[in-house]
């Protein structure tokens, strides 16, 4: 399966402002890259709500603490206008809906929470489909 094929170049369009024009980045988009890229953001997560190496070595450790640390008392959290908070609540809720440790034993912020709210949500769904359990005994 080789991709010989490519797009025909398109048309290049009229730079009359060339400044405010974008810089062409990678193309790194592709679902599965991204998979991998949350998914090892989220193994950085879980390591580093327990990490306690002050000079730890891992990559991305030292940011995800400085992180969790900001989320603990920036006061845009819950109005969702932080970046850094919103990405952080991203990736525990995709840590949450993965993890099946107790919420007492998970030490990633909100994955409790999160969890018994996915749990409301499943329950809720199957109360309004109960397509699968009609007959009753
Ligand atoms: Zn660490
Ligand atoms: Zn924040
Ligand atoms: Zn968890």
């Amino acid at each position: 399966m080789a991709e010989t094929e490519r797009e025909p170049p398109k048309m290049a369009e009229p730079t009359q402002n060339a400044e405010t024009s974008a810089p062409q980045k990678p193309t790194e988009s592709s679902p599965d890259s991204r998979r991998q890229f949350v998914l090892r953001a989220t193994q950085t997560l879980v390591h580093a709500c327990q990490c306690k190496d002050r000079d730890c070595s891992l990559e991305g450790c030292q940011q995800m603490r400085n992180n969790l640390t900001h989320s603990k008392s920036c006061a845009r959290k819950s109005t969702g206008d932080c970046p850094v908070c919103k990405h952080l609540i991203a990736l525990c809720c995709y840590h949450a809906k993965h993890c099946h440790l107790k919420a007492t034993e998970c030490r990633v912020p909100l994955c409790g929470q999160l969890k018994q709210k996915l749990e409301q949500q499943r329950k809720l769904h199957q109360a309004e489909a109960p397509s699968q359990r009609t007959k009753t005994d």
